[in-house]
Order: C-alpha cells, then sequence, then structure tokens
C-alpha cells in the first residue's frame, strides 16, 4: 500500500515555495493531497474554488497529487483520506513554534498520523503568501515567487501590481 500525506495550508495563493515542499515531497510520498483549508473566519484573497483551480492548473492530471478541501479537524481529514501523514514546511524560527505546537496537537489527537518536515529551499526562505499578496496590493513585482499563472491572477485583484508592470515594459 502507498503512502499518502496530506499537506494543508491556506494556500492563498500557492508559492513557489508551496511547490518546492511538494516536488520534494514526492520523493518520500507515493502521494499527497494539498488539502486548502476552508476557515470563514480568515479573511482570503481567493475563494477556495479559485485556490483549488489554480493548483489543479499547476498539477494537471497525476495520480500522485490531488487537491482538496477540508474544514474543521484536520486529522479527521487525514483519517477519512486514509492518509499516514501530514506534510509541512520550515522557514524561519517563527514557523518553528507554531509548527511544533500544531505537531504536538495533532499527534495528541491522533497518534497514528506522524507530521513530516521538510525544510524550505534556501531560494525560499522569504517566499511568504501574507507578504507576497502585501508587496503584490501595493504593486512591487512578485515575478518568480509565484507561478506564472498566480502572477497573473493576482495582476487581476491588484490593479497596481498590473499598471507598475506594464509601465516596467514601456520603459523598456
Ligand atoms: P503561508 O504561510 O505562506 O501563508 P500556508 O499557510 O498555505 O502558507 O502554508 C502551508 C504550509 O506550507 C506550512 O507548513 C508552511 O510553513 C509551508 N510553507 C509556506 N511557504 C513555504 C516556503 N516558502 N517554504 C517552505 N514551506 C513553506
Amino acid at each position: 500500500m502507498g503512502k499518502t500525506a496530506v499537506y494543508p495550508g491556506s494556500f492563498d495563493p500557492i508559492t513557489n515555495g508551496h511547490i518546492d515542499i511538494i516536488n520534494r515531497g514526492l520523493r518520500i510520498f507515493d502521494k499527497i493531497i494539498i488539502a486548502i483549508g476552508n476557515n470563514p473566519a480568515k479573511a482570503a484573497l481567493f475563494t477556495v474554488e479559485e485556490r483549488k483551480e489554480m493548483i489543479r492548473g499547476l498539477i494537471g492530471d497525476s495520480d500522485r497529487l490531488q487537491v482538496a478541501e477540508y474544514s474543521g479537524l484536520l486529522v479527521d481529514f487525514v483519517a477519512e483520506v486514509k492518509a499516514h501523514a501530514i506534510l509541512r514546511g520550515l522557514r524561519a524560527m517563527s514557523d518553528f513554534e507554531y509548527e511544533f505546537q500544531l505537531a504536538l496537537m495533532n499527534r495528541r489527537l491522533d497518534r497514528k498520523i506522524e507530521t513530516v518536515f521538510l525544510m524550505t529551499g534556501s531560494k525560499w526562505f522569504y517566499c511568504n503568501s501574507r507578504i507576497i499578496k502585501e508587496a503584490a496590493s501595493f504593486g512591487g513585482s512578485v515575478r518568480g515567487m509565484v507561478p506564472d499563472d498566480v502572477l497573473q491572477r493576482l495582476k487581476e485583484k491588484f490593479p497596481l501590481l498590473r499598471d507598475n508592470n506594464n509601465r516596467k515594459r514601456q520603459q523598456g
């Protein structure tokens, strides 16, 4: 039986840092389910449907990768899809404390499920959806930090990002 991991997150939007974790996770697991947490209390830029669409466009038709949405307890979702592990990425120390607490809580809730951490690729240390959205909202270039399709979607949301790009093209 293959080993399946759930990679949970908000993916609002998916970044190249997330993609790096997914690609490296595929060397360890047979299948990864990218699970978008549907948390109505958390304000998001993209709807869950939009986030799913962007991820589907990136992963295509692969039987080793799947995208899903979950709400409620993560460990319940992991058990429901018969996965064995939770995959998480670690960037700075600031991630560590929260991730540590979360992993311990999830372990307490279901001891059969292990959390596996992958250290971020050095290129993606500062790649964070929240900071990307913030920069993009003020027209700062985030090219190279997100896939091209996601960049396009960000431009649709943030006119300043589109205008700045147009201006640069005209200058260059
Ligand atoms: P973010 O923290 O960027 O808003 P998510 O909440 O969607 O992203 O994070 C889902 C998981 O992916 C978390 O474990 C997070 O630490 C990890 N992750 C996010 N960005 C990166 C990155 N650049 N490198 C490694 N892991 C990352």
